[in-house]
């Protein structure tokens, strides 16, 4: 029996693996549950699954949650704040922590689960770009399982040599990972046209329904860049390691490609339940509720290489992957503000890429390797990101 901690269940990722949890009671007990603001969602989750903790991750909407709590019959522990989501994560009844807060929010948590030594099903990619080298030492420190949940990690996960060991590529004969993206809503756009794309066209994903953070990622394509850091850091690889494909259909979800010329894949309908059973299972498999793939009926497989023109931000995130972590803890950040700003109308489409580049070039190049100093850098782009949004720059 597995006992687990979702963090960030009232998302998109939470919803899903809830709905795996749930089809699956003689294996899995849901210990705690988290979320920021949809309280009534959390309250209905929490009584669904009788968790024994649920944590509002907002220390303002603490007696709010009481309230809901009575008025739902909610018969769990009502916790709060920062500090609580790290208990949560590294209580010692847990054994597994979904970690799919969105953001750099999802930092500390995640890596008090990692240095609890958890199986950590990693979605929040955001936490893992921030903070790399520190959060891949603890785990090796503390034994914790790190399983990749994003689509594309979860399949080169699949995809590699069982007897692959970090960073090894030439000695496991692999020749580099094909990393897929869909190329997002823009994809064949008039690139004239980008800076009329308005928030809804932006947040609407040809092929998976999703947050809308990552949504407007993937329509910038930055969702692939992070993407790309991820891959670096999970399964230690270089940038020459790595190639983006663009694969319209979603089917595919990454590759390896082996010196001897085969390619192996891992395909499945674009569902997110698919990743987070095989993270929860691993090294089993069990029923996530996902259609199978019906071969009679699927159209072509196409794919194409990217263009940085279409997508800057792509290229933007390899290159600060090549300049190191502070260079992607700075571009998390401004990126982070940069989409709020544009989900709440307030610049436009094209100014995110732009922001995020002007943030980089501003800030001088340092080294990062602490918390403290990862957070301090984290702060500092967010409010040179802030500066540029508001025109003060
Ligand atoms: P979402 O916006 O649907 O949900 C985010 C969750 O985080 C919610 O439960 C919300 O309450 C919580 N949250 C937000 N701000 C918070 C804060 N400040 N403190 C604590 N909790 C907070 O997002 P999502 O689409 O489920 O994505 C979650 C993570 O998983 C992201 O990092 C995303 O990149 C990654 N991911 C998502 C998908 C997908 O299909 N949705 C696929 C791959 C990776
Ligand atoms: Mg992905």
């Amino acid at each position: 029996m597995q006992t687990v901690t979702v963090l960030g269940a009232t998302g998109s990722i939470g919803c899903s693996t809830l709905d795996v949890l749930q089809r699956h009671p003689d294996r899995y007990r849901v210990f705690a549950l988290t979320g920021n603001n949809q309280l009534e969602k959390l309250m209905e989750q929490a009584k669904a699954c009788s968790a024994r903790y649920v944590v509002v991750a907002d220390e303002a909407r603490y007696l709010d949650a009481i309230a809901l709590a009575e008025q739902y019959g909610v018969t769990s522990e009502i916790l709060c704040g920062a500090k609580a989501l790290e208990e949560v994560s590294s209580d010692a009844q847990v054994t597994t922590v979904m970690a799919a807060i969105v953001g750099a929010a999802g930092l500390l948590p995640t890596l008090a689960a990692v240095k609890a030594g958890k199986r950590v099903l990693l979605a929040n990619k955001e936490a893992l770009v921030m903070s790399g080298e520190l959060f891949i030492d603890a785990a090796n420190q503390s034994g914790a399982e790190i399983l990749p949940i994003d689509s594309e990690h979860n399949a080169i996960f699949q995809c590699l040599p069982h007897t692959f060991s970090y960073g090894q590529f030439a000695a496991s004969g692999i020749h580099q990972i094909l990393l897929t993206g869909s190329g997002g809503p823009f994809r064949t756009r008039e690139l004239s046209t980008f800076s009329d794309i308005t928030v809804s066209e932006a947040c609407a994903h040809p092929n998976w329904s999703m947050g809308r953070k990552i949504t407007v990622d993937s329509a910038t394509m930055m969702n692939k860049g992070l993407e790309f850091i991820e891959a670096c850091w999970l399964f230690g690889a270089t940038a020459k390691d790595i190639t983006v494909v663009l694969h319209p259909q979603s089917v595919v979800h990454s590759m390896v490609q082996y010196t001897d010329g085969s390619v192996i894949a891992q395909l499945g309908n674009p569902d997110m339940r698919t990743p987070i059973a095989y993270g929860l299972a691993w090294p089993e498999r069990i029923n996530a509720g996902v259609a199978p793939l019906d071969f009679a009926q699927m159209r072509d497989l196409s794919f194409d290489s990217p263009c940085y023109e279409r997508y800057p931000n792509l290229q933007l995130a390899i290159m600060a992957c090549e300049a190191g972590q502070a260079a992607t803890t700075r571009l998390n950040a401004a990126n982070e503000v940069a989409v709020a700003a544009f989900l709440e109308g307030q610049i436009g489409f094209t100014r995110i890429a732009e922001i995020n580049q002007e943030t980089l070039n501003r800030m001088e190049p340092t080294i990062v390797s602490s918390l403290q100093q990862i957070l301090e850098e984290d702060q500092k782009a967010r409010q040179m990101a802030l500066s540029l949004v508001r025109g003060l720059r």
